[in-house]
């Protein structure tokens, strides 16, 4: 979605309100393989001050991903916030918080697929326990049950192992 500022450029105080749906490309990020189950919902708006024009956008769309330990697929909520400065000349002291636009549009859609990015979990689990795949034999331990013996076992289960004896 694009969004034309025209009106907004010399025209100190104006500004667009935004109210829009923007539908996702699926994409890999950080290793993990996001698809979206909704459009992307955006709502705020674009406002022109003193030559500058500031975004401020809540977002929040629903995806689908997979755990980080047993890579089942999981489903999530992500609300997140956009606050961006534009330009439509250089500025005579160099701001990297100001991105200098060369054309009257805002791509909304990169721009809410950085902020998704960046708001994204580093990790993603099905559950706060999920036991995650035997790395012998890579079955899931969450259903199943085998009889690797492992030595890199996790601590935490180590401490409960040798307080069950
Ligand atoms: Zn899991
Ligand atoms: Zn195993």
């Amino acid at each position: 979605m694009v969004l034309d500022i025209s009106k907004l450029i010399n025209n100190d105080g104006a500004s667009i309100n935004i109210s829009s749906e923007i539908v996702m490309d699926s994409l890999l990020f950080n290793g993990q393989d996001i698809c979206f189950n909704s459009p992307l919902h955006l709502k705020g708006d674009i406002r022109s001050v003193n030559g500058l024009m500031y975004l401020q956008l809540s977002c929040s769309v629903s995806y689908k991903t997979r755990c980080s330990r047993c890579l089942d697929p999981v489903d999530e909520e992500l609300d997140f916030n956009i606050k961006e400065v534009f330009s439509k000349t250089e500025l005579e002291n160099e701001n990297d918080d100001v991105i200098i636009l060369n054309s009257n549009e805002i791509d909304l859609k990169e721009i809410a697929e950085q902020a998704f990015c960046c708001a994204l979990p580093i990790t993603c689990l099905c559950s706060e326990d999920c036991k995650g795949l035997c790395s012998s034999c890579g079955c899931n331990l969450n259903t199943e049950t085998c009889s690797c013996e492992t030595d890199d076992i996790d601590p935490r289960l180590a401490a409960l192992k040798d307080f069950l004896k």
